[in-house]
């Protein structure tokens, strides 16, 4: 099997050590063999982006524009090729896979024209005959570490307004899920980016992960993942005056009052909850709902649970995928048994499936778990189980919701059901998330507006859309004689 290798100041360079990345619906399926890097190569790859820094940041525009744009159309091309691949190695189901490398292809379109939007302040000064200039300037060379759950996204909703706003880019995926990373790599260098503009380094957070939060030849760090790393991320961060953003783990709420419509509520909690096997940092954990249409909730997702297909990411039929590794799996499965001796019921049992088809594939299949008699205190309520496994707090009235759903150290997200106007409008404003959908799963967003969370989930500024450039740039003033 020929290696995946890593992309170095424009040359594609053999790993000293390699990874196997497996199929979670079929164990026994290699993908490939991908290269895994050294603190020497995060080294040459820093020192190719600094080289390549000077002309790239004060290029043409154009240039960048027409590059990244290049990226968006094929990503976009091959969006069912590329989507396979995501499926395969990451276990959402295909669709998702197609739908989340299209996404990436919009996002890098959306860049592309971003470059040209380019601007800055002309200012008055107070002192007379002088004038004032405010613009903004890339940052320098930047650290992208990325989590293995959109493995295609996530790596373009930060490589995108890094090269958009003229900086140089070392971007370390996650060891699980390198092949979405490398196909992308593939693509950027057949894009008119220069050698050494981008560079990709895979391998373990702790070898390359590491090295790159320390090399001072990185000036910024934009890291998506877990809590535990990310705190200790950012006080590396703090130490050596790197600027950072971190984008991190959830417990998000989906409330659901009694005015609700009861279809809505339950298709909208069964998407959050559960699709995308629960792996997302928008996932719904927490259904929080009002007692008077909580018997007839309990009823609507039991049903609606039932027909719920798990297998094969890559069956048409398939409605959830495996989870990611065996290592999800296993912490899926402790925080189910936690919850029950914790006193919680099983609605929905779910758990470990052991899938066998007519093929004879094994994977890690865990079909969705429903919780109830679970009360905010209870760790399932508190700690982000990162797979599909709900778990139902009953509350009295909105009042008593709303203190629920803020009752968490995390922020990213949180959802009301509703068809009032009144608490819709009272949880927009109240909700202590840093996203709030009404009526809609938590789960699903746009790709052209901010991205981000309070609390626990976030640090730093956002990521997305127009607001990417506060952490992608920074704020030069000038003041000029006239
Ligand atoms: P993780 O274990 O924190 O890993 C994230 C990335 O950090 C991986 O590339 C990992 O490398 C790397 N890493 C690990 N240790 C490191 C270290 N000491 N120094 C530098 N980098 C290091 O998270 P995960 O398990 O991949 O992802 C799941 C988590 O991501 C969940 O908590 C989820 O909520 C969160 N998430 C958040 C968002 C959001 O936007 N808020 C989006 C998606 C996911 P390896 O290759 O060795 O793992
Ligand atoms: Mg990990």
């Amino acid at each position: 099997m020929s290696e995946f290798k890593n992309f170095i100041g424009g040359e594609w360079v053999a790993g000293a050590s390699s990874t196997l990345n497996i199929n979670p619906s079929n164990i026994a399926e290699v993908i490939g063999e991908y290269a895994g890097g050294t603190a020497q190569d995060v080294d040459t790859a820093v020192a190719a982006a600094a080289a390549a820094f000077p002309a790239w940041s004060t290029g043409g525009i154009q240039e960048r524009s027409d590059a990244l744009d290049k990226i968006g159309e094929e990503l976009l091309a091959r969006k069912d090729e590329l989507g396979t691949l995501l499926s395969r190695e990451e276990g959402k189901t295909r669709a998702e896979g197609i739908g989340e490398v299209a996404r990436a292809g919009r996002i890098f379109k959306f860049f592309a024209a971003e470059v040209l939007r380019q601007t800055g302040e002309v200012l008055a000064s107070v002192r007379p005959g002088v004038g004032i200039e405010v613009t903004r300037e890339p940052v320098g060379v930047v650290g992208l570490v990325t989590p293995w759950n959109f493995p295609m996204a996530i790596p373009a909703w930060k490589i995108a307004p890094a090269l958009a706003y003229g900086n140089c880019v070392v971007l370390k995926p996650a060891d699980l899920v390198p092949g979405c990373a490398w196909a992308l790599a593939e693509i950027i260098s057949r894009s008119g980016v220069p050698a050494g503009v981008f560079n990709l380094v895979m391998g373990r957070g702790s070898v390359i992960g590491e090295a790159m939060v320390e090399h001072p030849g990185i000036h910024a760090i934009s890291f998506t993942g877990s809590v535990g790393v990310g705190r200790r991320i950012a006080e590396r961060c703090a130490a050596l005056q790197k600027k950072v953003q971190l984008e991190m783990g959830g417990k998000n709420p989906q409330v659901v009052l009694d005015d609700a419509d009861l279809a809505t509520a339950v298709e909208l909690c069964v998407q959050s909850a559960y699709y995308a096997s629960g792996q997302r940092c928008t996932a719904s954990s927490r259904l929080i709902v009002t007692k008077g249409i909580y018997a007839k909730f309990v009823d609507a997702m039991q049903a609606r649970m039932a027909g719920i297909r798990v297998g094969n990411a890559l069956a048409a039929t398939t409605d959830i995928g495996p989870v990611a590794s065996q290592a999800q799996f296993d912490q899926d499965a402790r925080y189910v048994d936690i919850a029950l001796d914790e006193g919680a019921t099983l609605a929905v049992p779910g758990g470990r499936v052991a899938c066998h088809t007519g093929s004879g594939f094994e994977g890690y299949f865990f079909s969705p778990v429903l919780l109830t008699d679970t009360t905010p205190a209870m760790r399932i309520n508190k700690e982000e189980v990162f797979g599909p496994v709900a778990s139902i707090i009953q509350v009295a009235d909105y009042d008593e919701a709303l203190a629920s759903a803020n009752d968490t150290e995390f922020g990213l997200a949180a959802g009301i059901a509703t068809a009032s106007l009144k608490y819709a409008s009272h949880f927009k404003r109240h909700s202590q998330a840093g996203m709030v959908m009404v009526n809609l799963p938590t789960a699903g967003v746009d790709y052209h507006v901010p991205f981000g969370g309070r609390k626990g989930s976030s640090y730093g500024p956002r990521e997305q859309g127009t607001y990417a450039r506060e952490f992608y740039t920074t704020v030069k003033t000038s003041y000029i004689a006239s």
